[in-house]
């Protein structure tokens, strides 16, 4: 890993401009869900203890690089004030003469919080004059935003060529876990992709075949797979268009080795409802009035039998339609002994992407996994093999 830790910056005395993601929903002025801040507050409390004097850039919402008052930052003082237990000072804006001024006067124990980045146009083009004008403000930087680090902007990438860098928290934990997963990972391992569709996950399949003892298909995708087959799916989600690429991945997998897993038997409803009334079949028996909405009991009895033999798992995508009871029963099922076998000792296990996490808390299971990234869409490009530019930017 060539990148930078904190315990690797000496701090004291430091501005510490420090690159995060508050990007909590706010709902009349009121931050309903503050997972986010809690999430970096061992950094920030970590640079006060050490001395240093933490500046942090933060986009929030698409302001389409303009400045608009319903998304500035001010109104996350309160928010921040009480996460950090330490007085927070505001900014209208991170950069220029204003920004500068803060940024010097800040005092030991305070922190400063600068306006929205993306109220500038340029943050997104990563502007290197405006990635100039943030440096300006600080000695080191931090980027603690895995989740915007697969974007190349300003206070992302540009920054981060300009100072002494480093990783923050939260970046370090979320980048030593995916490199435990994938990177160098105790075999075997596996990895499970569910979810709609096959064409959004095309390079993350393409990806894993190469690095993975097993994969597991779930969700609507599995059906394309099953179309791959020459199987009938009924009405089931799937996509017939990409019958050809799905095969194409089958028979790539077989010569790296890796073991594909597809539903042996299917849970079948005639509409796309909760409690719809359903049955379960051998995956090559959907009724052509029905849909495929979930795995069924011996699907999972494979599933949570490769998880027993595997050292390392890999999840994004739930094995059914699981905000529909009961269609969420494979998902959970499969979740539950993926966290077993974690507290056990026995697997280490990573999760994230898109509504893997809502999936994952909806069965109890996520608080055992060994880590849920909450990155989305950077979760994703990491399991796609991809170059994550805050992440690169750091490591010069
Ligand atoms: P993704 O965002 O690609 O991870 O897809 C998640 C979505 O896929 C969820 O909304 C699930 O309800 C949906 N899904 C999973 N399995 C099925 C299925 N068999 N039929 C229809 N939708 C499904």
């Amino acid at each position: 890993m060539g990148w930078k830790t904190l315990d690797d910056m000496d701090l004291n005395g430091k501005r510490v401009l420090v690159r995060v993601d508050i990007n909590v929903p706010v709902v009349d002025g009121t931050v309903t869900d503050a997972t986010r801040v809690q999430r970096i507050v061992p950094t920030v409390r970590y640079i006060l203890a050490a001395g240093g004097k933490p500046i942090l850039l933060a986009h929030f919402g698409r302001p389409g690089g303009e400045r608009r008052e319903s998304l500035s930052l001010k109104q996350l003082v309160p928010t921040l004030e009480n996460a950090f237990e330490a007085q927070v000072l505001f900014a209208a804006d991170c950069v220029g003469s204003e920004a500068e001024l803060a940024a010097e006067a800040l005092q030991p124990g305070q922190v400063l919080l600068l306006e929205n980045t993306r109220f500038h146009a340029a943050e997104t083009k990563n502007d290197p004059d405006l990635a100039a004008g943030m440096a300006r403000l600080g000695d080191i930087y931090c980027n603690d935003a895995f989740s915007a680090a697969h974007r190349a902007h300003s206070s992302t990438e540009a920054i981060a060529r300009l100072l002494p860098s480093c990783a923050g928290r939260l970046m370090q934990a979320e980048l030593e876990a995916l490199e435990g997963a994938l990177g160098a990972p105790k075999r075997p391992v596996t990895a499970v992709v569910g979810g709609a569709k096959v064409s959004t996950k095309l390079e993350l399949l393409g990806n894993l075949i190469d690095k993975v003892d097993y994969l597991v298909i779930g969700g609507g995708m599995a059906n394309t797979f099953l179309v791959a087959k020459d199987i009938n799916v009924g009405k089931s989600l799937a996509e017939t268009a990409m019958k050809d690429t799905a095969a194409d991945i089958l028979t790539k997998a077989d010569k790296t080795g890796c073991k594909i897993v597809l539903p042996r038997d299917i849970v079948v409803a005639e509409k796309f409802e909760a409690n719809a009334p359903h049955q379960v079949l051998p995956s090559d028996q959907c009724p052509d009035n029905s849909m495929i909405l979930d795995a069924g009991p011996e699907s999972v009895a494979e599933i949570t039998e490769v998880f027993a033999q595997s050292h390392t798992l890999i999840w994004n995508g739930p094995l059914g339609a699981f905000e529909l009871e009961p269609f969420d029963t494979a998902t959970n099922a499969a979740a539950l002994k993926a966290a077993a076998l974690t507290r056990s000792g026995q697997l280490v296990s990573v999760a994230g992407g898109g509504d893997t996490v809502a999936a994952l808390n909806a069965s109890g299971a996520a608080h055992d996994f060994s880590y849920i990234s909450t990155a989305g869409g950077a979760f994703l490009e990491w399991m796609e093999g991809k170059t994550l530019p805050g992440v690169a930017a750091l490591e010069h």
